[in-house]
């Protein structure tokens, strides 16, 4: 019924005064807001707890950007009553009608972007254009997976056999259980939750801490376009506390998942136990870790290359699982790369992201300021330092680092560090670079600059990630045009934004009628 082809949410020009306008505004906006407390959705209802916990702007640690009640095993049980009872009439609705409130959503986001990444900008630390970014990514997720369930919602006819008619369809799963990261903190949320939610699955949806604020916005944006009561649960909680429950519940009968290999791992185990009254095996769907290598060929564009490095290792702090932590040079280049890339690093101002004359801002909070100081040191020590950049005195910045002679035995070159710390090695040619490529455990993104032919085949061919971009950086997945997700250790599921996403919160059935 006249709904459009899927089409991209176009990115903000911020080179139109206007549009920066815009943006400073909906922060001075945001600023007002600061600081309130923020209840539980359940069912519809708020619910509010004693135990709380303080959500801070990373630049400046004094500026509380709200209080967040925290749920307990009791608050998760409520959510799956709720979801219970929600189940069956969010079933029963037609697939253009649950795509519907997407659309709606969708709408509403649209009309709120500016307020949206300020947010963002506050909670976690992005810059303008990253915030950005990130709401139309969500947008993306919310009109894309609507014409998905469009799509699958229709009866398939198999075969054709005389007299017959079989039929097969998918029907929602259960309730599924969302465990959401802070670094993309609307669009990986609203990506996995509109995915559940209109494939026919109600949601408990746990957001990480340091982006509780953010989630909640998430929250409003649902209950505004109108969805009805216990279809989304906004549950934030301390994984310590009410993680494993949640995972473990009989009730729950998918898990979404985006963060480290560690917890993605406790998870899947967790999952895979089934408990007295559990009715079905647990899907699980979990996005990991990266330790994505940038691979520069010895007649690369190096005007392209050195930016789409430094974007692809530094933009949002380096965290982002798909950020390059590596960068493998082959040698005739060698030289000549690495001055370039250290000399354009030294003009990346480093600062608060409120402000746009800083390209890189502090890291999300104080853990992971002290885990990135970590790496620095583990790298220093492997390698010989090449960069380290200058940080303010406060607010949790690391610095944006580089470090070359690493080998594929080196902690640096194996361990995802999700901070801006970039490794360089040098291999003899080409075939070596592919080899060292591959060498970790993950395959989740990478990247090639060459322009030799044979090369970029060979890279086609053996390159072994999940997303895989030549002669262009490894970050940046746009939904429809670039499907997102790895495979080993980077992750099990398939691809984000892509066409078989919406089947993994469905179980097929088949229906064959003798005519
Ligand atoms: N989809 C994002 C990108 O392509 C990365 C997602 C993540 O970091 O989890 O940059």
């Amino acid at each position: 019924k006249g709904l459009t082809r899927f089409e991209n949410e176009p990115f903000a020009d911020f080179t139109q005064e206007t549009v920066r306008r815009a943006f400073v505004d909906a922060l001075a906006v945001v600023r007002t807001q600061l600081g309130k407390e923020y209840p539980l959705v359940i069912g519809g209802q708020e619910v509010r707890t004693a135990d709380t916990l303080q959500s801070v702007n990373p630049a400046n640690p004094n500026e509380v950007i709200g209080t967040i009640c925290q749920a307990s095993t009791k608050e998760i049980d409520l959510a799956i009553e709720a979801a219970k009872k929600a189940a069956p009439a969010w079933k029963a609705l037609s697939p253009e009608e649950r795509a519907g409130y997407l659309l709606k959503a969708a709408e509403i986001a649209r009309t709120e972007i500016f307020t949206l990444c300020a947010w963002q900008t506050l909670e976690v630390g992005k810059q303008y254009d990253q915030a950005q970014a990130d709401v139309a990514e969500a947008i993306d997720f919310m009109e894309y997976y609507a014409r998905e369930m469009i799509r699958f919602g229709k009866p398939q006819r198999m075969g054709r056999a005389p007299g017959e008619m079989s039929q097969l369809m998918y029907q929602p799963k259960g309730i599924a259980a969302v465990i959401a990261p802070w670094n993309f903190p609307l669009a990986i949320s609203c990506g996995m939750s509109s995915a559940a939610i209109v494939a026919g699955n109600p949601v408990l949806y746990k957001p990480a801490g340091p982006s509780s604020v953010v989630g909640f916005t998430l929250s409003e944006i649902f209950r505004k376009a109108g969805l009805p009561a216990g279809v989304f649960n906004y549950v934030p909680g301390r994984g310590s506390v009410m993680g494993d429950y949640l995972v473990e519940h009989p009730d729950v009968a998918l898990i979404a998942f985006t963060g480290s290999m560690e917890v993605g791992h406790r998870i899947i185990n967790k999952a895979s136990v089934v408990h007295p009254g559990q009715k079905q095996i647990k899907k699980v769907i979990a996005e990991l870790g990266g330790k994505n290598a940038i691979i520069i060929d010895d007649d690369a564009d190096l005007d392209e290359a050195i930016r789409e490095v430094l974007h692809s290792a530094f933009a949002f702090q380096g965290q982002k699982c798909s950020a390059c932590s590596r960068v493998i040079v082959v040698e005739p280049i060698y030289a000549k790369f690495i001055e370039r890339l250290v000399e354009g690093a030294k003009s990346l101002a480093i600062g608060p992201a409120e402000d746009p004359t800083y390209f890189m801002g502090p890291v999300v909070d104080d853990k992971a300021q002290q885990n990135v100081l970590k790496y620095i040191g583990i790298a220093t020590s492997e390698g010989k330092l090449l960069y380290s950049s200058p940080v303010p005195d406060s607010g949790y910045y690391a610095p944006l680092t580089i470090v070359e002679g690493i080998t594929p035995e080196h902690r640096i070159a194996q361990e995802e560090v999700f901070g801006p710390v970039l490794a360089v090695m040098k291999v003899k040619n080409f075939d070596q670079a592919i080899e060292w490529a591959n060498s970790t455990r993950y395959s989740l993104t990478g990247a090639v600059f060459s322009r030799s032919p044979k090369h970029l085949e060979k890279a086609r061919e053996q390159f072994n990630v999940g997303n895989l971009y030549l002669n262009r950086g490894s970050t940046g997945a746009l939904v429809e045009r670039h499907p997102f997700g790895g495979f080993n250790m980077s992750g099990i599921g398939s691809k984000a934004g892509g066409p078989d996403y919406l089947l993994q919160f469905m179980d097929p059935r088949l229906v064959c009628e003798n005519t």
